[in-house]
């Protein structure tokens, strides 16, 4: 039995045990019933049909002439409460089954689905790791293998190495971010000085695309976190610069309304077609376009990451684009 519940699918398995342990809940408290039933039953018939009173004449069943009417008539009645009681503990037997069964299925659908959902994204991101570190790995084993290679010769090959193992720790700490439970502390926040750090450690890079970060973020204040505000401002700078050309320009700007402080990174680069634009912020997700599929690096998992983040301070994330001429993204965070 055992071993047949372990070839069921982890769900199955556990449908069919708790199915199985309602049945038995069902059942136990059906046959105490019965119990319960018969104990009162038969005492009712002994009660009803007692001993013949004084002045009453006994009868006897015509069958054999010796028995006693009454007690006939106690064993037939008993019989039939027997059969009652028999065909009712079948009839809750095969319903509680059925409905024990449906019921067992819709509480754990949801843990199916969680449970499916970690195992796509425990296999994507296995994936995802596996490309860059297989490529990695025949790299280095043909150069290491060339007696001819010089110190001229592999460095470059240890320079995209390390630009790969750069890639994959973005990537590694994207993952644990996604993976961890863990909520921020909610406080109220200054935003400039926050935006003044996420905008000062992107410059290298902005620098190496000659890319120019307009900030226009004055001082303000909104309820979230510092360091996940940081986070997310960083994602959608990363994303801006990346997906810019060179030489174009990045704005960060801000804007409010009477509960809530907007944060925009607005950038000049292709944007993002509109039937894009919902699915931009699932995992892995990236935009099927070979300028950055195949240009850019990346995972697809830094806009979920950041909706993920924006929305644990009880904020929004929203793009807007026409699809052609630069995408605008805003951040909303109560005030
Ligand atoms: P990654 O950038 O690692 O691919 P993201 O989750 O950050 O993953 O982004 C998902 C996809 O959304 C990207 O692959 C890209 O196609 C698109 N995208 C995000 N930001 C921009 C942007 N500023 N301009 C154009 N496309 C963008």
């Amino acid at each position: 039995m055992h071993q047949k519940l372990e070839k069921l699918s982890l769900f199955e398995s556990a449908t069919l045990r708790l199915t199985g342990w309602y049945v038995l809940l069902l059942m136990t408290l059906s046959i105490l019933f019965s119990v319960v039933l018969y104990q009162i039953g038969t005492s009712e018939f002994n009660h009803a049909l007692a001993p013949v009173h004084p002045g009453e004449v006994e009868l006897f069943y015509p069958g054999d002439g010796t028995t006693p009417l009454r007690l006939q008539r106690i064993g037939e009645s008993t019989n039939r409460l027997v059969v009652s009681l028999v065909v009712f503990n079948i009839t809750v037997l095969v319903g509680g089954t059925i409905v024990s069964y449906l019921l067992a299925r819709r509480t754990l659908q949801p843990i199916k689905e969680a449970h499916e959902a970690q195992s796509r994204f425990a296999s994507d991101a296995a994936h995802e790791l596996r490309t860059p570190l297989a490529v990695m790995q025949t790299e280095l084993e043909v150069n290491l293998r060339d007696k001819k290679a010089t110190a001229r010769t592999l460095r470059p090959i240890l320079a995209s190495s390390l630009e790969e193992v750069s890639r994959l720790r973005t990537l590694t700490n994207r993952l644990l971010l996604l993976a961890s439970q863990q909520e921020p502390v909610i406080g109220l926040v200054e935003l400039e000085p926050v935006v003044v750090d996420a905008v000062t450690h992107i410059i290298p890079l902005a620098q190496q695309r000659q890319i120019t970060i307009d900030n226009q973020v004055g001082p303000s204040r909104a309820k979230g976190n510092a360091e996940s505000i940081a986070d997310v401002l960083g994602i959608l700078l990363d994303n801006a610069i990346k997906y810019s050309p060179k030489r174009s320009k990045v704005f960060v700007t801000s804007s409010e309304t009477a509960h809530d402080i907007q944060l925009h990174v607005r950038d000049e680069g292709p944007g993002i077609p509109k039937l894009e634009q919902g699915k931009i912020f699932e995992r892995f997700y990236r935009v099927d376009v070979s300028r950055s599929k195949d240009d850019v690096a990346g995972h697809g998992l830094g806009l979920s990451l950041a909706r993920r983040m924006v929305e644990e301070m009880n904020g929004k994330i929203t793009v807007r684009s026409d699809g052609q001429s630069g995408a605008t993204f805003t951040v909303s965070l109560p005030k």
